[in-house]
């Protein structure tokens, strides 16, 4: 339902627990954030229920923090509100971790596939197939950008999908397909978001990701591309801070 996702200097956690905080009217029924600390080690937690569950378990048990990092507030759509099908969601090697708004319509068939593969899926949501499917063409192809342009395309339905790499703790990966998706311009940092809630405390210069567009996002640099690699244009615009508030 809501997506917020952060690169830059700062430690990634206090800014994607905001992001989420801002996106609370949109409805929700869990929490979760996923990180890439110092070491390149990703870290996750992820709570069914309000956002002060989350809030309260990180502050009772943090996770190491990094500069980079992706949060995601559920409105359940493929399996109960519980604490496994809440996102972020991990590939089999943990390395890995994706958020996503939106139903895969094709995930059944998806989800047999990765079974009769062996893949030990922990959640019944649509989105943990693609977090697998990932993982595994990213050891297939070593590139996070390589890998999520070999997925996308094999995934029909309405997606915001975002993802993190561990072996690329200087990267967020994304794309969108009938979802919204959002990029916020910042100074040495940058931020992704399902709307402009997610980061409209830290910048008013925005990005709108076209429809079947994917982006790389890096502290520095922001590349828009169609699905199969073609260079892209997304639509700049100003947030209205009224229409924000
Ligand atoms: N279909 C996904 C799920 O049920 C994502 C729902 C959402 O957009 O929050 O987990």
């Amino acid at each position: 339902c809501g997506i917020v996702g952060y690169v830059g200097d700062r430690l990634s956690q206090d800014i994607l627990l905001g992001g989420l905080g801002r996106l609370e009217y949109r409805g929700y029924d869990s929490a979760g954030i996923a990180v890439v600390d110092g070491e390149g080690q990703l870290h996750h937690r992820k709570r069914a229920g309000k956002l002060q569950v989350l809030r309260d378990d990180l502050a009772e048990t943090p996770l190491p923090d990094g500069n980079i990092g992706i949060g995601h507030t559920r409105w359940a759509t493929h399996g109960a509100p519980t604490d496994a099908n809440a996102h972020p969601h991990l590939a089999d090697d943990g390395k890995l971790a994706v958020v996503h708004n939106g139903i895969i319509e094709n995930f059944t068939a998806l989800r047999a596939e990765l079974l009769a593969d062996g893949v030990t899926l922990l959640s019944e949501t649509d989105t943990e197939v693609a977090a697998h499917l990932l993982g595994r063409e990213y050891r297939k192809v070593g590139n996070l950008e390589q890998a999520f342009r070999n997925v996308v395309t094999r995934l029909d339905g309405a997606f915001s999908l975002v993802a993190v790499h561990q072996d690329q703790p200087d990267v967020i990966v994304a794309a969108r397909l009938n979802s919204p998706l959002v990029i916020g311009l910042g100074e040495g940092e940058n931020f992704l978001g399902s709307d402009v809630a997610a980061f409209v405390e830290h910048t008013q210069k925005a990005i709108a990701v076209g429809q079947a567009q994917m982006v790389v996002v890096r502290k520095e640099s922001v590349e828009i591309t169609t699905f199969d690699g073609q260079p892209a244009e997304g639509e700049a615009f100003d947030v209205d801070w009224d229409a924000a508030a």
